[in-house]
């Protein structure tokens, strides 16, 4: 059975109101285009009762050359390729309209971002589109080459998160399986060179994923990279719905203990254009509608997502997949996204 199917309908504004609204909507954006995204979203929810994403992510690819153990995405039985151009600069045009200091705009999800050929391209149309906005994105650094790094360091982007889950080559490569810690390693190291040699804005992160078999190199970790980069970050391995690998435990409990704030300030959108409710959804387990029709933020606050938010807000999600899954709110798993 569609997962989909369990779940609230995506209908359109009835005509009027949606007229009404729309030119709220319109005037309110042509007397603040861009600026500070905060006031932004206050205006934009007063006028138009709407919300307006916080983060948007792209799937820019979901193509991989890893298979991380906490992660599904060899469970994905979505067609795998990169998101078409036309659709990545339609949802980064609409973006332009509410953009300011706030806005991110992250250039993965499920899949390996240097893996894309479009990427310099997409850093650069965004960063052109979006110049108050921060682009960022994760990657494994498996394929970060000496030519890679240069066009990186050459490229507009505001933040990079390299995603190294331990200090030692057996640690690593028994969670990012597939991958040779060694090689990872030496690719950062040069990278951080090239950095050192230019000079730029570029801020670096390191972020391990912290199991109960990697937690002792949390120092280790700290010492090799701590005065290297610009940050480093430890997160709880989480359970990715399906993998059972959560530090927590992952056990699920009947009763909704928490909210979780993904719905009303992320915005996913996968390599066709569908919409993710969130980082954690991998396929697409819940219709929220398509960009390449319809415009963004008719989307985000269609009836579809409203029902979910609705549901949240009262715990009672036990009804709406995938979050009635999910051991951020059904078990003890940390924020996935602040
Ligand atoms: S976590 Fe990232 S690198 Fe690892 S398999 Fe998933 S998409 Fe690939
Ligand atoms: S509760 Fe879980 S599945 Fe639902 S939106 Fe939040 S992270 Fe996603």
């Amino acid at each position: 059975m569609n997962p989909a199917a369990t779940n609230p309908s995506l209908q359109p504004f009835p005509a009027r109101r949606r007229t009404f609204r729309d030119l709220r909507s319109a005037l309110y954006f042509a007397a603040l285009p861009g600026g500070n995204y905060l006031i932004n979203a206050l205006w934009h929810q007063r006028l138009t009762g709407g919300y307006l994403p916080r983060a948007i992510y792209l799937e820019t690819t979901n193509c991989c050359n890893a298979r991380c153990i906490m992660c599904p995405h060899e469970k994905l039985t979505r067609p795998r390729g990169h998101m078409p151009w036309e659709l990545f600069t339609k949802i980064v045009d609409e973006c332009a309209a509410f953009e300011g200091r706030g806005l991110k705009l992250f250039l993965h999800k499920d899949g390996e971002p240097l893996m894309d050929p479009l990427l310099f391209d997409r850093i650069r149309y965004a960063k052109t589109k979006l110049p108050r906005s921060r682009v960022h994105f994760n990657t494994n650094a498996a394929l970060l080459d000496e030519d890679q790094a240069d066009r990186i360091l050459q490229s507009p982007l505001d933040s990079i998160v390299f995603s190294v889950d331990g200090a030692s080559a057996e640690t690593y490569e028994r969670i990012r399986a597939g991958l040779d810690y060694a090689a990872v390693r030496g690719n950062i190291e040069r990278f951080l060179e090239l950095r050192r040699a230019r000079g730029g804005r570029l801020h670096v992160i390191m972020q391990m994923v912290v199991d109960r078999d990697n937690r002792h190199e949390i120092p280790a970790y700290t010492q090799l990279w701590g005065a290297r980069v610009d940050e480093v970050v430890f997160k709880p391995m989480h359970n990715f719905l399906v993998q059972g690998t959560a530090l927590s435990g992952g056990d699920l409990g009947t009763k909704q203990g928490k909210r979780c704030s993904m719905p009303f300030q992320v915005m996913l959108f996968y390599a066709n254009g569908d919409v993710a409710l969130c980082c954690w959804d991998y396929d697409h387990a819940v219709a929220l509608g398509n960009v390449k029709e319809t415009r963004l933020l008719e989307l985000y606050n269609s009836p579809a997502f409203a029902a979910i938010r609705a549901a949240m807000r009262d715990k009672r999600c036990h009804g709406i997949k995938p979050c009635n899954v999910c051991s951020q709110i059904f078990g003890h798993d940390g924020p996935m996204w602040t």
